[in-house]
């Protein structure tokens, strides 16, 4: 079955395996190389073995679960060292094949936004504007108010379109302008549509920040459901490892990887921008701080956010652990950056990626996507049905 994997270099790492002093890898290749841990590796890894083949994951972290990764601090309250990870989908394929490896706990997403003093729900909802403005109107009055204060832009292109052509300046000013400033370094006149178009706006009171069918965390955290999905005896996983450390000395046929797309070739077009973000987590002495998960600060301070994980995750303790989220240009790469001149330079390493027949590449990094956790899991799955295909052709 895996006369389709294209060869490479293994070739001579196997001739190196014979020649040295007893290396512990005298075995066949590995069928497949993982570069990364996260969900697009994982979940190729979970379908790859379960097909019969054999897998080595290799992650740089300490750990798996690549952002999504959460553990228990000091204190013992569950938190999510890389930010707050909320899970939501329209999808019943996804859900249903992530349900083969955790239980879940429904739980829908609260945000208030801090401004002009008052607490209010993000995204604007009717209650957002009745209590801003003082007012008290009614669904039917808002959708009227909306077109009274639009600004009617003939092409949506920005992300400063979508907002002001909705609900016009003065809201688009309190509750987006500042925020995506901190959080992009860049204007939302600079971005693509799509990025302020991930925030609704809603006449009614709904109030939850995600609509989605499902929404739900995993019942005993992300990174059971993650150990689940790898504990194949088909599976093996190395941490500490950058891919560059074994990639010549570990023979395998065919790799997938999932790191920055740029990283992989040598930075030769210029860096792709991602942008980065610090966190600074705190525990406190009491049950809660926040009223709900997440309290966004569009015009105050110089973080986006501060989130609060017993929301979110259910847990009962004593104490209470929240992260900030400060926007950084240097660090971990953790969000393509959506606008134009960004995408004409993935293209260019978009085309050297399909070039490489021995290589496939999946998830937000590697394929320069604002992907959610669930994209990325159903972009993995049709990367499997295409190898399977590959393989079957
Ligand atoms: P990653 O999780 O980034 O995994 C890639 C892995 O590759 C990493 O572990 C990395 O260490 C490893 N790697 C990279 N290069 C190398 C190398 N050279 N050698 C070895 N290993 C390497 N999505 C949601 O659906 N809901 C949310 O609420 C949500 N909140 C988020 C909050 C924040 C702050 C961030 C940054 C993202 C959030 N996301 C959320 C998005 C979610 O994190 C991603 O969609 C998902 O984790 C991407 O998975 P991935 O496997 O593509 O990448
Ligand atoms: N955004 C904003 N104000 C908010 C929330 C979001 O301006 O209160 C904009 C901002 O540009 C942000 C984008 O909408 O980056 C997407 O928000 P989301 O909450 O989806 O961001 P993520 O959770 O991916 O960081």
């Amino acid at each position: 079955p895996q006369e389709h994997l294209t060869q490479n270099s293994t070739q001579s790492t196997s001739q190196n395996t014979s020649q040295g002093p007893a290396h512990a890898v005298q075995a066949q290749p590995f069928d497949y190389l993982i570069v990364g841990a996260g969900f697009a590796g994982s979940v190729l890894a979970e379908r790859l073995a379960a097909s019969g083949q054999r897998v080595l994951v290799v992650d740089r972290r300490p750990h798996i679960g690549g952002n999504a990764y959460d553990c228990y601090d000091d204190a013992g309250v569950l938190i999510h060292p890389y930010g707050p990870h909320i899970f939501h989908t329209n999808s019943a394929d996804v859900f249903d094949y992530l349900s083969q490896f955790t239980e879940w706990r429904p739980y829908q997403h609260r945000v208030k936004a801090s401004v002009d003093g008052q607490l209010v729900p993000m995204p604007i909802n009717l209650d957002t504007v009745n209590e801003l403005y003082g007012l008290n109107l009614t669904s039917f009055e808002l959708e009227d108010f909306f077109a009274s204060v639009a600004e009617p832009v003939e092409q949506v292109r920005t992300s400063e379109d979508v907002v002001v052509s909705r609900v016009g300046r003065d809201l688009y000013q309190k509750f987006f302008r500042g925020y995506t400033r901190k959080q992009w370094g860049l204007d939302p006149s600079e971005l693509d549509a799509s990025v302020t178009a991930r925030v609704p706006t809603r006449t009614n009171r709904d109030d939850r920040y995600f609509a989605d069918v499902y929404q739900a965390m995993p019942l005993h955290g992300y990174t059971r459901m993650f150990q689940n999905m790898l504990s194949s005896p088909n599976i093996k996983v190395m941490l500490n490892t950058d891919y560059r450390e074994v990639v010549d000395l570990i023979p395998w046929r065919h790799m997938i990887y999932t790191g920055p797309v740029d990283a992989f070739f040598d930075h030769c077009y210029g860096p792709l921008p991602y942008r980065s973000l610090e966190f600074r987590h705190e525990t406190h002495g009491a049950d809660f701080l926040l009223p709900v998960g997440t309290v966004n600060y569009p015009n105050d301070y110089a973080y986006t956010r501060v989130s609060e994980f017993k929301h979110i995750t259910g847990q009962r303790h004593h104490q209470t652990s929240v992260v900030y989220e400060f926007p950084r240009a240097e660090g971990d790469p953790y969000y393509p950056v959506p606008r134009p001149e960004n995408a004409e330079l993935y293209k260019r390493y978009e085309a050297l990626a399909q070039a490489r027949t021995d290589v496939t590449f999946v998830g937000r990094l590697a394929t320069y996507r604002y992907y959610n956790m669930d994209q990325v899991v159903a972009q993995a799955l049709n990367t499997f049905k295409k190898l399977m295909s590959q393989s079957q052709g």
